[in-house]
């Protein structure tokens, strides 16, 4: 079923660009992984950005405090993932667009910042878990580490200093409604941050202030599925409105091309414009990662 909406689209030649995957996979899976880009690249899919974690300390019982449920790792069991990674994009051509999850980032920043940037990480991903009562149900990053909020603060602060300074974007995984303070915070500290907030902040209601006061900020409707499912017009309507800063993303593991299909399909069963369409599959993408515009696709083979 999905397959036949997708092949009637194909003919537009519509460029389809993933701003939130996973890795969750090891040299082991390289043909799987391979195999699965491939096939997405028939279907007009030309980059994903792709989240790398690195864990410099904790055990593998800490590890997975830090991560949600229902993601199967087929990796590495610490979740040391920079290497990997960066190797299934030396391997998928311009496919991959590595960005290095630092959630779990412990000591000096910068210079760890500006290893991995030299290494081929293009992007920063970041989850702010400050206590206990955050939408994952997660360990929070100061009990983890043994650090004070405001030691934690200080951390991602040089984070988005860094990825500012670096013109790098930012995924930032962060629950409006519960620390909507903090990050307009974050977005008066940093005004020149190209930042997405991806899930529509987790919640919409509160998220709305955030794009209105904002208007460089992004968000992803990945994980979205089962809600625009269950309310497709409210959120074509909530999209349409917001159509500059939407952008395309799955939450797909590197070796799940299946999940990226289905949010393709999801896109394309909200009938929006196409103009709109195309807004959310490529020119937002394109502009939060920093891609330059459609007439560079020399790229896209
Ligand atoms: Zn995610």
């Amino acid at each position: 079923m999905g397959e036949s909406l997708i092949q009637k689209k194909q003919g537009t030649d519509q460029e389809i660009i993933d701003v939130h995957c996973h890795c969750f996979a090891g040299l082991g899976q390289a043909e799987r992984v391979s195999r699965g880009l491939a096939q997405l690249r028939k279907e007009g899919v030309s980059h994903m950005a792709v989240m790398g974690l690195v864990n410099t300390s904790l055990n593998a019982q800490e590890v997975w405090k830090l991560i949600p449920e229902g993601f199967e790792n087929l990796g590495d069991p610490l979740f040391n993932e920079a290497d990997n990674l960066l190797q299934f994009a030396q391997q998928n051509g311009s496919m991959l667009f590595p960005m290095l999850d630092t959630r779990m980032l412990n000591g000096e920043v910068q210079s760890f910042l500006h290893k991995h940037l030299l290494r081929g990480f293009r992007g920063i991903k970041g989850l702010y878990l400050a206590d206990e009562g955050n939408d994952l149900g997660l360990s929070s990053v100061p009990s983890t580490f043994g650090i004070s909020l405001k030691q934690y603060h200080q951390r991602e602060w040089k984070i988005f200093a860094f990825a500012e300074a670096n013109d790098l974007p930012v995924l930032y995984h962060m629950d409006a409604n519960r620390y909507g303070e903090v990050m307009q915070g974050i977005l008066d500290d940093f005004p020149r941050l190209r930042i997405n907030f991806p899930h529509f902040g987790i919640g919409r209601k509160a998220f709305r202030k955030i794009l209105d006061r904002y208007p460089n900020v992004s968000t992803d409707i990945a994980f979205m599925l089962p809600h625009i499912q269950n309310n497709p017009e409210s959120y074509s309507d909530f999209i349409s409105h917001y159509q500059d800063q939407v952008c395309f993303g799955s939450d797909a593991l590197i070796y799940q091309p299946e999940v990226v299909l289905e949010y393709i399909e999801l896109v394309r069963s909200m009938k929006l414009s196409e103009e709109i369409e195309k807004k959310v599959f490529s020119e937002n993408p394109r502009r939060f990662l920093g891609l330059g515009r459609c007439s560079e696709q020399a790229d896209l083979k």
